[in-house]
């Protein structure tokens, strides 16, 4: 079809993505490309990291591992931190800590990072994928209630998914980009249904549920500090939790199972090569320290992105939920459809803009595909119209 004057109507996707482009170039530097999340290390990463190699301490054992685990402890308002070598390791740690044993199923999104699920698999359980909420990104609590009572029947250690005969052990909701998921329905929730909560906050370091720090919403939570999050050690992560008992348990399994003897090699367990190396944690003192600067600056990009997407057809900016306060990790737009969508990302890529698609659904993944799950449309949505925009801490400083 071609118009009076001869040229073809104009693609929607197209004109979309021109319309996304233009605000995207009037915000961000010119030197390209620019990627989504590039950490800044401005503060006193050098000066700790030459201790570390002065002293001789850069292993799993040393005063930057003691001190940042204090100091996420405090950030985050729980008794106690206990740092891991990444987010998916004290995943894993964390399920276990929480009873999750071989064979339970464990109720996670589908529109998350692939390594929530892959924690799961690594105890030996299985993956059960839920639905999200628009709202937060995050597991909507009625879809998951509506969902248990056609599943779950109650069994002696806890509900029992009625099609695999396997115990539902946990619910780990996850902080998408930063934005606190609807906790309180979710824990009520849990209560409900007696299933032990582990808070994947491994992207919400920083953020607040009605004036409460992610990271202290549940009995058992995890950070992230790998190269792309709101604060990096260079890989890292750690398991977060007001019961001492818990946190020592955290940290024996993490470090081999091994008593603590002068000499003796005691290992009462199969334990695991988890714990945080010194010089690791060096770097994740300095960037602690910059936290509050780094927050300021993201969230003032996401005020910027957000003033200059608004008031468009077809295009939403995601914004944090009411009562809730976002890190911004990532910022978001929602375009119209899976098309527009390719038509942006290609574009932002032609032009050195390092656009990401949101994670494809896990559901859909070989290794899960087989794996038991609710009804996703709000998922499905969702994965089909996001686009990640740049997001780092230099970006709006
Ligand atoms: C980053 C991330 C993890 C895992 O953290 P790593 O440190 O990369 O192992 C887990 N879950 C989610 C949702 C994440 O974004």
């Amino acid at each position: 079809m071609t118009t009076r004057s001869g040229t073809a109507p104009p693609d929607p996707a197209a004109a979309q993505a021109h319309e996304v482009m233009a605000v995207l170039n009037g915000l961000l530097p010119a030197t390209r490309p620019v990627g989504l999340h590039e950490p800044r290390f401005t503060g006193r990463e050098w000066a700790y990291l030459k201790d570390c190699l002065d002293t001789g301490w850069v292993s799993s054992v040393g005063a930057y591992v003691d001190r940042f685990e204090r100091m996420l402890a405090e950030r985050c308002g729980v008794a106690r931190a206990v740092a891991v070598v990444n987010g998916t390791a004290g995943l894993h740690i964390a399920l276990l800590l929480a009873g999750v044993t071989p064979g339970d199923e464990v109720l996670v999104p589908a529109l998350t990072f692939v390594a929530t699920a892959n924690a799961v698999a690594h105890c030996g359980a299985v993956p059960h994928f839920v639905d999200s909420e628009s709202r937060t990104l995050g597991v909507d609590p009625e879809g998951l209630e509506r969902h248990l009572q056609q599943v779950a029947v109650a069994g002696p250690d806890g509900p029992v998914n009625r099609d695999t005969g396997r115990r539902i052990a946990a619910l780990m909701p996850v902080h998408v980009f930063g934005h606190p998921v609807a906790m309180d329905s979710l824990n009520a929730l849990a209560a409900r249904w007696r299933l032990a909560v582990i808070e994947d906050a491994t992207e919400a370091l920083g953020s607040r549920y009605h004036d409460r720090p992610a990271g202290s919403l549940a009995g058992l939570a995890v950070l992230s500090f790998n190269g792309n999050k709101i604060i990096t050690t260079g890989g890292g992560g750690a398991i977060l939790t007001d019961d001492p008992a818990l946190a020592d348990l955290a940290r024996h399994l993490t470090t081999t199972a091994k008593r603590p003897h002068p000499w003796l090699f005691e290992h009462d367990r199969v334990g695991y090569n988890y714990r945080l190396p010194n010089l690791n944690a060096a770097v994740g003192c300095a960037q602690l320290e910059q936290l509050d600067g780094i927050l300021t600056a993201k969230r003032r990009l996401a005020g910027l992105y957000q003033e200059a997407l608004s008031g468009r057809a077809g295009l939403a900016a995601v914004t944090e939920p009411p009562g809730c306060h976002s890190n911004y990790w990532l910022n978001a737009v929602l375009v119209s459809d899976r098309t527009a969508r390719d038509a942006l990302l290609a574009a932002g890529h032609a032009e050195g803009l390092l656009l990401r698609p949101a994670w494809r659904l896990l559901s859909t993944l070989p290794m899960y595909q087989a794996c038991p799950k609710a009804p996703l449309p709000v998922a499905e949505s969702l994965e089909a119209r996001l686009v990640c925009l740049p997001s780092g801490p230099a970006l709006a400083t």
